[in-house]
């Protein structure tokens, strides 16, 4: 899944968000993919604390379940889960074998099973089964509070949020019926299984729907023979129970048949409606698919767990205005009563559930086909369908590419990539049938930004490498979510640089990891990989470490091992698990027998690396396994500390983690793969630090040592005595002596640095000087993502002196840079977005070369009822300004409504939301609620765009807690949606009075939302608020006095 739109006002230059932290609009980074949904985007001139980001604490365990009669416990959730097993089931326990029929699965039955014949044994376990489900014993009744009860009261024969694993789904024949006039749908299922144990219990998920009848088919042929099965539903767990009259015989092929119906859902989960508006006025009705993570089952019932892969046979009834399309090609349509077709669709390959997509809809599309003969389509609503040509040119583009990086070829025979409507994250890669937010897919040749070009390719680049990270292999369970979502982050990059080199895409990575470490810098982060178990818990952790800490270790395994042995590598992993499940090791072993590019294999599987010029550098060998243990199975990064001493270089490492002074060390080590270079000497220089100290000897002295070259490492350096002194020196001198991507990181660790004591504010301010005459856009961007939620937090505590000079600073720093951009659409992509975004700075804060300009432009705009073509890049700037008057903001809604161009409407929303006026604020936020003129799928951005308005932000907050119930029902509690809107609301308080009333609100919520991670994320980071305000604030204002002058 891409989760960039978390949220996110992606305008067009938002889509970036993607793939980049975009200056403006920090706040929307706080939560990348905040889970799900990887981007943010909303683009206010309110930034977030972004150095505060927190960390993502666990969930507490789901609710624990009592055994039914002995009052021993025994608790679901992460401790029982054990993460990381290849268990999927835990272990039975006493009550196990006592209550209910699915623990017939238990140790003692088992052992009968082993000495008798099959038939003796099923009749012995039938007869306990009868005594055990028939007649519940009132021992098992007397714990009536905690024994799962079914929906009519029966006592329910599984209490485990994981499935059992003894039934095996082999192959599903769906056939779904749905009626876009009464918004219902109904269907048959009929899925194969085998039992690997003998039961008579079923047990399968099924939420939402209503089953009025199910049976089991045995045998094949005209010796079928069909069965009623009693039915036992269980909301809390999601689950069913299919009871058969006698237990199933291992071996035998069954099939259970289960009819059902259910409501198209309101949410953006499930099988859900979506809606749009024709050029016309007219507003017309699709149904859609997104099942990832645990939404399956609300489209029909199943084995909705990742590792129960099976074949699909799905059949779509519609009405013949509609088409249907899926996963597979079409085969034929079948008319089967009057004014209702049914579609056919081929069988697909073996596959996980969540992957299972079908769309009925009135959408047009366009198609091509690769080289490999592949037809790739994309799909759109008709008004729109001349958007669709970039993202097709795109698709067929990196198709290609893959099928040619990973040696394996892509197993489907069409890939069809469809835009909808209503979407709640960035795009979905289920497997031949991606969907998209049309923002993330539809490029309007004249309207659309730069970046929103950037963030089109990443997304499809994304879903597309998931055919195969993800699709073709799979994570067995939702803990190691990461290699799905990790994976696919990288490899947007590795794809992008190759076959659109001229996006640059490679410049933006770095950016990633900064991200990630916001979040990973937090006490309550987690693990790479991390147990979860329930819904919740699952959808929490599509977040910045699953995907971008992912990536960036990734990234840093790829920089380490050289970028031939990496992918030969992967390749390997990917053969290995075509069309299976993998664990976080399995990489690890694919990995093992890799070497360094210039290292030479031994017989243990490990490498060695040759002789290196510098002095330290031969290490005894290299366990990829045990070195990224030490990245994926413990949280955090670590912090390593520079000391030169001559021509001794002292390295130390500790884990970098943020929160109160006086917090107890974490002893945690990592294998951290250093890279440096000196100013004698700009090749690469590496050595891996595994000890908490280490020193390396230089072969001469040197002025400047720079560590993390490029940024390649998931890691902070700070140097001590001079060394930072010596940098700036180096940035206020000759800055180009060192990359873009080194400059960027300076800044950035620096002020990382600051948060945690380890530099002064002065000196991470005056290290920013040097942008006065820099022009590349990242270390300008990184630049802005430090200052600018410095005066967000003054804008919330009323410290209008020192807010007004520090934006004065900042304006004065960048101001001959803001000079000399051109209101055009020249040049790269990167000058592009850095023109975009620095005349929108200029605006916001009344440079008044800037206002002028905007208002000009804002007027012929106006005067041609919005049909002058405004160069992309400086639109957001014209809005901006003219919004800033009520008939202005009249006329960009206006023009909202009827606009066709997402990057125009993203643009308009985005101007709308930084008025000056309350009760437009609030008219936004009601009106973007209820989804008639703006639809909800924006509310997340525009929430959050509030939130970033000095004056709007106590509304957004009340907002949030007034409609905090309807908000989970609509964007599933545990969503990165949510996500973004918590931090988004409440991030950048920093007073203790705010804390506490986030805490109390959240506290009231009990299990509908206090044991959110986002929600431990926020008070965690209003808490290093605090403690940053007191500590800098007032060193800030000082320094303030003695710069301007210079500065002015
Ligand atoms: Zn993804």
């Amino acid at each position: 899944m891409f989760c960039i739109p978390k949220g996110v006002l992606r305008p067009a230059w938002a889509p970036i968000s993607a793939t980049l932290r975009l200056p403006l609009l920090p706040h929307c980074f706080v939560n990348s993919c905040l889970g799900n949904s990887d981007v943010c985007s909303s683009p206010l001139p309110g930034f977030p604390f972004p150095s505060y980001r927190l960390g993502l604490p666990r969930l507490d365990p789901a609710p624990s379940a009592s055994a039914c009669s002995s009052g021993s416990t025994f608790t679901f959730g992460p401790g029982a889960a054990k993460a990381g097993s290849s268990s999927v089931v835990p272990e039975p326990q006493p009550a196990d074998l006592l209550c209910g029929e699915a623990r017939g699965s238990s140790s003692k039955m088992i052992s009968l099973s082993i000495k008798r014949p099959l038939v003796t044994m099923s009749f012995l376990l039938s007869s306990l089964l009868m005594l055990l489900t028939a007649a519940t014993p009132s021992w098992c009744q007397s714990s009536e509070t905690t024994s799962p009860k079914a929906s009519n009261r029966a006592p329910f024969p599984w209490n485990k949020m994981r499935l059992p694993e003894h039934i095996i789904p082999v192959h599903y024949d769906l056939m779904i019926h749905v009626n876009l006039t009464t918004l219902t749908f109904g269907g048959t299922t009929e899925i194969e299984i085998t039992a690997s144990k003998p039961t008579s219990t079923i047990i399968l998920h099924s939420h939402h729907l209503q089953i009025p009848k199910a049976a089991l088919r045995k045998g094949a042929g005209e010796k079928q023979s069909e069965e009623p099965l009693r039915v036992l539903e269980y909301p809390p767990q999601e689950q069913i129970a299919l009871l058969a009259p006698e237990p199933l015989v291992v071996g035998l092929p069954y099939t259970i048949v289960i009819d059902y119906a259910g409501n198209l859902s309101e949410s953006f989960h499930g099988f859900y409606k979506s809606t749009y508006r024709t050029k016309e006025g007219e507003v017309r009705i699709l149904a859609s698919t997104q099942f990832e993570p645990t939404a399956a089952r609300m489209a029909f019932p199943c084995f909705d767990e990742p590792a129960f892969k099976a074949s699909f046979s799905i059949k779509i009834r519609r009405e013949p205005r509609h088409i249907a399309i899926s996963n597979m090609p079409l085969v034929k349509s079948v008319t089967v009563a009057e004014g209702l077709v049914e579609d056919h669709f081929d069988v697909t390959v073996k596959m996980s559930t969540y992957l299972v997509a079908f769309i009925v809809s009135d959408f047009k599309s366009v198609s091509k086909i690769t080289k490999s003969g592949i037809k790739v389509s994309v799909y759109a609503v008709p008004d729109k369908i001349n958007q669709a040509d970039y993202a097709l040119d795109a698709a067929v583009t990196l198709l290609e590419f893959y099928e040619d990086y990973f040696s394996i070829p892509y197993p489907l025979s069409k890939q069809d990539l469809a835009a909808i409507p209503d979407f709640q994250s960035g795009a979905m890669e289920n497997w031949g049938l991606t969907t998209y937010r049309e923002s993330s897919l539809l490029f309007d040749a004249e309207k659309s930004s730069a970046s929103s070009k950037l963030g089109i390719t990443m997304t499809v680049s994304h879903e597309l490498a998931h055919q195969w990270f993800g699709n073709l292999v799979t994570m067995e369970w939702w803990n190691d979510l990461w290699l799905n979502e990790g994976f696919a982050k990288f490899m947007e990059f590795v794809s992008v640089s190759v076959t659109h080199p001229e996006l640059k895409v490679e410049d933006y990575f770095f950016d990633k990891c900064f991200n990630a470490m916001e979040v990973d810098a937090l006490n309550s982060t987690h693990p790479v990989s991390t147990p979860v178990e329930n819904p919740a818990q699952i959808k929490e952790i599509f977040d910045e470490v699953s995907y971008e800490k992912g990536a960036c270790i990734l990234n840093m395994l790829r920089d380490y091992l050289g970028a031939d042995a990496f992918k030969s590598g992967i390749v390997k992993y990917l053969q290995k698990y075509s069309y299976k499940n993998t664990k976080n090791e399995d990489l690890w072993n694919s990995m093992a027998s890799i070497c360094p590019t210039d290292g030479t294999q031994r017989m243990d599987g490990f490498c060695s690396r040759g002789e290196h010029s510098s002095s330290h550098w031969r290490q005894e060998g290299l366990d990829v396994k045990t070195m990224m243990n030490t990245w994926t199975l413990q949280k955090g990064f670590p912090l390593v500390t520079i000391t030169v001493r001559g021509r001794n270089v002292h390295m130390k490492q500790e884990h970098f983690v943020k929160g109160p002074d006086d917090a107890p060390e974490t002893g945690y080590l990592w294998h951290v793969p250093l890279t440096f270079i000196t100013s004698n000497s700009d090749s690469v220089q590496r050595f891996l630090l595994k000890t908490r100290t280490d020193v390396l000897i230089l072969p001469e002295e040197v002025e400047w040592i720079k560590f993390n070259v490029g940024m390649s490492g998931y890691y902070i350096v700070h140097y001590e005595d001079d060394g930072w002194a010596s940098l700036t020196g180096l940035l206020k001198g000759t800055h180009r002596a060192i990359s873009s991507s080194d400059r960027a990181s300076l800044i950035n660790n620096a002020f990382q640095l600051v948060s945690i004591g380890k530099l002064s504010i002065e000196k991470a301010l005056d290290l920013t000087l040097y942008l006065k005459h820099e022009t590349e856009v990242m270390p300008v961007f990184q630049g802005l993502n430090e200052l600018i939620p410095m005066y967000r937090l003054m804008e919330k505590r009323d410290m209008n002196e020192v807010e007004t000079q520090f934006k004065a600073f900042l304006i004065g720093l960048l101001r001959d840079l803001i000079d000399k951009q051109t209101w055009t659409d020249e040049g790269s992509i990167s000058e592009r977005m850095l023109r975009s975004h620095l005349l929108l700075l200029a605006c916001v804060h009344k440079y008044q070369p800037c206002v002028q300009k905007a208002e000009g432009y804002f007027r012929q705009w106006q005067e041609a009822n919005g049909n002058l073509s405004l160069p992309s890049d400086v639109t957001l700037a014209v809005f901006a300004v003219g919004a800033q008057n009520p008939e202005g903001w009249d006329f960009l809604y206006s023009k909202y409504q009827s606009s066709l161009s997402s990057t125009e409407k993203n643009q308009i929303e985005f101007a709308l939301c930084i008025i000056h006026n309350k009760e437009k604020l609030q008219w936004l936020l009601d009106q973007s609620f209820k989804g008639d003129t703006i639809k909800t799928q924006e509310f997340p951005d525009i929430l959050r765009a509030i939130s970033r308005n000095p004056v709007g932000y106590p509304l957004a907050w009340q907002f949030l807690r007034e409609n905090w119930n309807k908000l989970v029902q609509k964007f599933e509690l545990g969503s990165s949606s949510i996500a973004y809107m918590v931090m988004g609301t409440t991030n950048q308080f920093s007073t203790r009075a705010w804390l506490e009333e986030v805490k109390e609100f959240f506290s009231s919520l009990k299990e509908n939302g206090s044991q959110l991670r986002c929600v431990q994320q926020t008070i965690e980071t209003i808490e290093e608020n605090i403690r940053w305000m007191d500590k800098n604030f007032d060193k800030i204002r000082v320094w303030l006095q003695n710069e301007k002058l210079e500065l002015l």
